[in-house]
């Protein structure tokens, strides 16, 4: 049974003849966070449609749709323009700049990579092998390095070379949450220095099996850092994103992409209609 029909399922009991449906359970296990949806419930009580299934789920799927938009939102063009990527370790950063690098040069687009996770030797290593698969050039350093001054020149090589794009893949983790933010404002603002472009395009990468926490993570690197835009990863999975309409919802923040596995081309552009057809499939 479907992921929509399955909830709806569960959480209907009969009353008598009546059938009654727990709305905000449905809701709240969607993924949907809380306030989207007591907001949703809200309206459903509002137009007293608690008790009738079909116009209920109707009035929810519009209002979802209200809510994403069309998210005209496009990539920074610049010499080159630049694309932070961020997010806990784990999200799917590398694999993600991979896949954006691998989309860029297929659209003919001269694409430069920087390392810029010098936490974690094998992230570099990582970034590295994808890099030399797809035969981009990849700027990185030793462990321990300052991931600022590999931002830095990067940005210097990627410009001298006139390249479309630079990808910048970020660390996840470090001593503290403090450290992290703080490392990564250094390596934005040295790049929004570098490249005169202000804001740049920071993109949050989160994994879409993490439920409610991936609100959590967008509002903590949101206020840290400004966020443009996230990719949502791993919807390859049971997960059907709810969360991607609680961050438009409450911060604003667009999806721009989902992850639909580990390939290269597994790196789709997000459709709200496509998104709403999946999540009330
Ligand atoms: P990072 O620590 O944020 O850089 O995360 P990685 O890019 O190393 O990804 C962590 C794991 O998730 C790796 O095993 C990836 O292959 C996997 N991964 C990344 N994106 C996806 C996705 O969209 N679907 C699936 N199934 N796995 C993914």
């Amino acid at each position: 049974m479907s992921f929509w029909k399955n909830l709806v399922g569960k959480f209907t009991t009969l009353i008598g003849q009546k059938e009654q449906v727990d709305w905000e359970a449905i809701l709240i296990e969607s993924d949907l966070g809380i306030n989207l949806s007591q907001k949703l419930y809200s309206l459903l009580e509002k137009e007293k449609l608690l008790n009738r299934t079909d116009l209920a789920e109707k009035r929810i799927r519009n209002e979802l749709i209200a809510i994403l938009g069309n998210g005209n939102l496009s990539f920074p063009i610049g010499q080159p323009g630049v694309i932070l990527l961020v997010g806990v370790n784990g999200g799917g950063k590398t694999t993600t700049a991979a896949k954006l690098a691998y989309k860029f040069k297929s659209e003919g687009k001269k694409v430069y990579l920087a390392a810029c996770d010098t936490f974690r030797a094998a992230a570099t290593e990582q970034l590295k092998i994808w890099a030399e698969k797809l035969e981009l050039p990849v700027i990185s350093a030793k462990e321990g390095a300052d991931a600022a001054s590999v931002a830095f020149r990067a940005y210097s090589q990627a410009s001298q070379s006139q390249a479309d794009y630079l990808i910048v893949d970020t660390a996840g983790r470090q001593a503290n949450k403090k450290n992290l933010m703080l490392e990564l404002g250094k390596i934005k603002k040295t790049l929004e220095k570098a490249s005169g472009q202000v804001p740049l395009f920071v993109l949050l990468v989160v994994d879409g099996t993490s439920g409610s926490n991936v609100l959590v993570q967008a509002r903590e690197f949101h206020e840290a850092l400004g966020l443009s835009a996230m990719v949502v990863t791993k919807l390859d999975s049971s997960a059907k994103g709810g969360m991607i309409a609680a961050v438009k919802y409450e911060l604003g923040i667009p999806t721009l992409f989902i992850g639909r596995g580990e390939n290269l081309e597994a790196l789709e552009a997000f459709s709200p209609e496509g998104f709403i057809e999946e999540f009330f499939s």
